[in-house]
């Protein structure tokens, strides 16, 4: 029989080269994405997303997004055949009027991602993209140059008021792939000389090579951290436990998941530097950032963003919904009412900063990352349920039946299982009586895709 050769993948080839080899390999990639990233007159479209802009009034800020929608509106309808019969062919006359347009759902674009792109653009120069998808169903869409172009733009021109501008030396925590996740002795990290920035593995946060981690920051002279704030979390408790001398840190600004403002207090602390979270998704870009009252303030020159209830409508002030995104960033591929998934808290009142773009007070996470009860309500915060607990390494809170949680716990050497009986009955004041509460041992928790762990989960359809 003949012997197929089978081409290894990029990864077998990165895994099985010498480290210069490997940095090669890896300012390759980064050549690839910033030719869609930053391109054209970037500093000119970096300077239009001027932050002070924010500042201005809400009639201002609206009246130039109304502008901004028609053109996008307009051109999508010429350019994608999905939007043709969809979108109105007159101009909206207010925000309002956008509710009237059908929102977009994740699974619109796992069936056909294509069928949303528009007919004149080169396939060859789209950039798929995929998401580890909540339920662990991946969701691969498309970005063409302009809309990338379009999400790094803001993103830069708000580092730079933190005095943490693009090409300065910068560490990031990600899923990023640095090495085998089995290797046990640094380096778990890589510069990448194009960024100037240290690519730092989360997957190798192990307690025994903290201080690695710590010695790397320091000595690649790092000015600004990015990426997961439970890596930097992690890092922040060995620095104040252990007296370890932290990196000389400028800012750290934090995506792809959030920690609670006491968490984020922490990291703050131990590295002596602001923490600023903020949220995007990979399909829309980041679209808020916390201010230094903490709010999440949305980037109102790229997006519009709505909250809004079950069905769809807009809710008052103070009170939760989901996060539904019209990016301005491209109407090659457009993202138009696009349902994320997510929930935010909208504010009640403006925020002390100053600034008008509208805010929100809190992000509560996935809809998926939280229990619905018998008697219809949402919890999402449940960070406090395993508190009472003794020698919980990790948890995890997981509806598996409309009323049935199972709460898994990874113990460490030092658990005491009757512990738990005061954890149960936490978690029973928050999911009321109709819910059955059990826990059980496991000697690990999956990770997402990702690499994160989820606290709460819902592992059935509601
Ligand atoms: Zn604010």
């Amino acid at each position: 029989m003949m012997r197929r050769f089978v081409f290894p993948s990029q990864q077998q080839i990165y895994d099985h080269s010498p480290h210069w080899l490997q940095r090669i390999l890896v300012n390759a990639e980064a050549v690839r994405r910033e030719w869609f990233r930053r391109h054209g007159d970037y500093r000119q479209l970096v300077a239009s997303h001027d932050p002070s802009w924010y500042y201005r009034s809400r009639d201002e800020q609206e009246t130039w997004q109304l502008t901004q929608l028609n053109r996008l509106l307009t051109a999508v309808r010429r350019r994608v055949p999905f939007y043709r019969d969809i979108l109105p062919d007159q101009p909206l006359t207010s925000l309002a009027d956008l509710s009237n347009i059908p929102m977009l759902h994740k699974e619109q674009i796992r069936q056909n991602p294509l069928a949303l792109i528009a007919e004149d653009l080169d396939r060859r120069t789209l950039w798929p993209r995929k998401t580890s998808g909540s339920t662990g169903t991946p969701l691969t869409f498309y970005l063409d140059r302009e809309a990338t172009r379009n999400h790094q733009a803001p993103a830069d021109a708000m580092l730079a008021t933190l005095g943490c501008q693009f090409g300065l030396p910068r560490a990031r925590f990600s899923g990023a792939y640095v090495a085998p996740y089995t290797r046990s002795q640094p380096p778990f990290w890589i510069w990448i000389d194009l960024y100037h920035q240290l690519q730092c593995s989360a997957y190798h946060l192990a307690p025994e090579f903290y201080p690695h981690y710590i010695r790397a920051l320091r000595e690649s002279r790092v000015i600004y951290g990015t990426g997961y704030p439970t890596a930097w979390h992690l890092l922040a408790t060995y620095l104040l436990e252990s007296g370890d001398r932290p990196p000389t840190l400028r800012a750290i600004i934090t995506d792809s998941e959030g920690i609670s403002i006491e968490q984020q207090m922490v990291v703050e602390r131990a590295f002596g530097c602001p923490v600023v979270q903020t949220y995007g998704t990979g399909e829309v870009g980041q679209i808020a950032w916390q201010c230094e009252h903490r709010r999440y303030h949305i980037l109102s020159r790229a997006a519009i963003v709505e909250v809004v209830d079950d069905n769809g409508r807009p809710v008052a002030p103070g009170e939760t919904g989901q996060i539904i995104v019209t990016s301005f960033a491209s109407s090659g591929t457009p993202f138009i009412r696009y349902q994320t998934g997510d929930l935010a808290t909208l504010a009640a009142d403006d925020c002390p900063c100053g600034r008008h773009n509208p805010s929100w007070v809190a992000i509560e996470g996935r809809i998926d990352d939280r229990i619905k009860t018998p008697d219809g309500r949402w919890i999402g915060r449940l960070s406090h349920v395993t508190k009472p607990g003794i020698g919980i390494k990790e948890s995890q809170i997981a509806q598996v039946a409309r009323d049935r949680i199972v709460i898994r716990v990874v113990p460490a050497a030092d658990f005491v299982p009757a512990s738990m009986t005061a954890v149960i009955e936490v978690a029973r004041r928050y999911l009321g009586p109709t819910m059955q509460i059990e826990w059980e041992l496991v000697e690990r928790l999956p990770r997402t895709r990702a690499g994160k762990l989820r606290h709460v989960v819902r592992e059935i359809e509601v």
